[in-house]
C-alpha cells in the first residue's frame, strides 16, 4: 500500500500518518523528519540541508527526490509506505511516479476556520517546550505550564492572520499536485474535521473500498 498524504499546515496529518502506520505496519516517512535527522547527524547531506533551511529557501527537489528515492529502496518499505511532506511540487509528484507506483493520495481537509481554531489555540511553554492548547488542552492556570511554572506563549506561526496566509499559499501551491493525483483516479479526500479516531476509522473504510486492506 503505496500512500501520499496531503493536507494544510494544521491538519494534523503527521498524527493521521503515525496512527495508520502502526495500523498497517508500514514505514511513515516525513522528508522533515529526515533532513531534521540529518542536519542533527550533521552528515553530508545534513549540512546541505541545513544551509538552504538558514537561507530560508525550499530545498531543491533534486535533493528531495534523490532522499526520498534512497528511502523508498529500503526493506521496511517492501509491503508499502506513507509519505508525508512530499511531493510539494508537482516535478516532485512527476519523479515518484518514475520511482514507484502510488496506489493513493489521501487529500485531508477541513474549513479555514477550524484549522485556525486548532492553531490559534496553541500554547508553547518558553522554559520546557511543553504545548498546550486554550480549548483542547488547557492548563490549570492560564498562560502558566502545569510542569514547570513557566510563561506560555504563542508562535508567531499560530496567530490568525499568518496562519490564514501560510492557509492560502497552501492551496495556491498544492492545486496542480491535487489536480495531478484527481487525473490519474487515484485521490481521495477526507474529512479531517472531527476526531483523530474517527479520521483514521475512514481512511481504513477508503482503503477496503478501493482493495488495498482486507483486515
Ligand atoms: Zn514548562
Amino acid at each position: 500500500m503505496r500512500l501520499v498524504f496531503l493536507g494544510p499546515p494544521g491538519i494534523g496529518k503527521g498524527s493521521y500518518a503515525t496512527e495508520i502506520s502502526k495500523i498497517l505496519g508500514i514505514p511513515h516517512i516525513s522528508t522533515g523528519d529526515i533532513f531534521r535527522e540529518e542536519i542533527k547527524k550533521n552528515s553530508e547531506l545534513g549540512r546541505v540541508v541545513k544551509q538552504y533551511v538558514e537561507r530560508g529557501e525550499l530545498v531543491p527537489d533534486e535533493i528531495v527526490i534523490e532522499v526520498v528515492k534512497r528511502r523508498l529502496e529500503q526493506a521496511d518499505c517492501k509491503k508499502g509506505f506513507i509519505l508525508d511532506g512530499f511531493p510539494r511540487t508537482l516535478r516532485q509528484a512527476e519523479a515518484l511516479d518514475e520511482i514507484t507506483k502510488i496506489d493513493l493520495a489521501v487529500n485531508f481537509a477541513a474549513p479555514v476556520e477550524t484549522i485556525i481554531e486548532r492553531l490559534s489555540g496553541r500554547r508553547i511553554c518558553k522554559n520546557c517546550g511543553a504545548i498546550y492548547h486554550v480549548k483542547f488542552m488547557p492548563p490549570k492556570k492560564p498562560g502558566i505550564c502545569d510542569i514547570c511554572g513557566g510563561e506560555l506563549y504563542q508562535r508567531e506561526d499560530d496567530r490568525p492572520d499568518v496562519i490564514r496566509r501560510r492557509l492560502k499559499e497552501y492551496e495556491e501551491k498544492f492545486k496542480p499536485i491535487i489536480e495531478y493525483y484527481e487525473d490519474k483516479g487515484i485521490l481521495v479526500t477526507v474529512n479531517a474535521n472531527r476526531h483523530l479516531k474517527e479520521v483514521v476509522e475512514d481512511c481504513l473504510r477508503i482503503f477496503k473500498e478501493r482493495g488495498l486492506y482486507n483486515r
